[in-house]
């Protein structure tokens, strides 16, 4: 996005308690115009409150959200703008489509309810259908459709009258991995065509990744980051951070440092040198952190090195194309994929050399 681009959302230190849960914990983005922006975290950690804080159909505690630089929500100014005034379009992980009527009328009756002329209502339903794909099956009910087509219905009906803003909580979930993956391509190709804003929830990494321009990576109702998908992966501000996004390989030791150099030192008298500017004191115990696309697997006992750990295969299992090898390395189980032409065998020794690691405060 443009440093110029027009802010659309602007949501500042946002809090919502059930209880004694912080589900949105102060809570703070903005979402430029034609931005695909996501929340991805796991389960539980304050997505679909904070989406549904976004809609109004929930009331925060404090924080404000602006809507195109207008007050929609303000604990302090007491003002709360209703759902219905908000313009905003909403599809949810289950939506269900009305199922009485046909797929023409779901897409037309939003358009109905705000009083359009007939002849407007069917050149926009016809255009909107088109867009997702339905053009065709007009007069099919729910019923007769696949549940693809029925979630790109619930995707039409919220696109027709051109809503600001669109809201997506998890909306591809319900669907079997293969379909789940075209949709997505489908998704993203929708919003660069007519560059609709949307915030999208996920606790799918890879979705989120592909999709969005940015993302906000929550946990336990706060955003640990925002960034681009290339910069949350690469430069993780948190431990969670770089363990959610992405495969992450640990391990625990304690941070030393001979003749000027720092050292982890792990389980089983060995020591991974690491130029790590963060300001951890020496004598601590910290996790040493490797991306899987970091390890260099030499099989056999390699030459010893600063940054080489021996190994022992635990496992090599096929599943189609590559292998997955379990190994074990100081003190530390995890998988690797290797391709089919490198032969492993269960019981084999080998050197894995960590090309490039981080050092997180344990
Ligand atoms: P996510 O969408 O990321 O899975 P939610 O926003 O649904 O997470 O929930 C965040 C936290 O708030 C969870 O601990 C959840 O149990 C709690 N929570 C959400 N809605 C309610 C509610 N209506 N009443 C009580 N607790 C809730
Ligand atoms: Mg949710």
């Amino acid at each position: 996005m443009k440093a110029s681009a027009e802010v659309l959302l602007r949501v500042k230190r946002l809090c919502r308690r059930y209880g004694a849960v912080d589900a949105v914990d102060d809570v703070s983005f903005e979402v430029f115009r034609g931005e695909f922006f996501s929340l991805l975290g796991p389960s539980g950690c304050g997505k679909s409150t904070t989406l549904r804080l976004l809609a109004g159909l929930e009331e925060p505690d404090s924080g404000e959200i602006r809507l195109k630089g207008e007050v929609v929500v303000s604990d302090r100014d007491r003002i709360f703008v209703s759902a219905e005034e908000r313009h905003i379009g909403l599809v949810f992980q289950s939506y269900a489509v009305w199922p009485h009527m046909t797929v023409f009328q779901n897409v037309a009756y939003p358009l109905e309810v705000r009083r359009w002329k007939r002849p407007e209502i069917r050149r926009k339903a016809e255009q909107v259908l088109g867009l997702v794909g339905l053009t065709g099956l007009e007069n099919r009910r729910p019923a007769e459709l696949s549940g693809g087509q029925q979630q790109r219905l619930a995707l039409g009906r919220s696109l027709v009258y051109e809503p600001d803003l669109l809201l997506l909580d998890e909306p591809l979930s319900n669907v079997d991995a293969k379909l789940r993956e075209q949709l997505r391509i489908e998704l993203k190709k929708l919003q660069q065509s007519i560059g609709i804003t949307i915030v999208y929830v996920t606790h799918d990494q890879s979705e989120a990744m592909a999709l969005s321009h940015r993302l906000a990576v929550m946990n336990r109702g706060r955003i640990e980051q925002i960034g681009r998908p290339e910069e949350v992966y690469k430069a993780p501000g948190t431990f969670f951070v770089q363990s959610f996004v992405g495969r992450l390989i640990t391990f625990e030791g304690r941070l030393a440092e001979r003749s000027s150099q720092r050292f982890v030192e792990l389980p089983g008298e060995r020591a991974i040198a690491v130029r790590d500017s963060r300001a951890i004191p020496n004598d601590s115990h910290v996790c040493l952190a490797v991306r899987p696309e970091d390890i260099e697997i030499e099989t056999g006992e390699g030459a010893p090195g600063a940054q080489a750990l021996p190994g022992k295969v635990q496992d090599v299992a096929y599943v189609g194309g590559h292998y997955e090898c379990a190994i074990e390395a100081a003190g530390s189980e995890f998988v690797l994929d290797m391709p089919a032409s490198v032969r492993l065998a269960r019981g084999q020794a080998v050197t894995l050399h960590l090309k490039e690691t981080t050092l997180w405060p344990r």
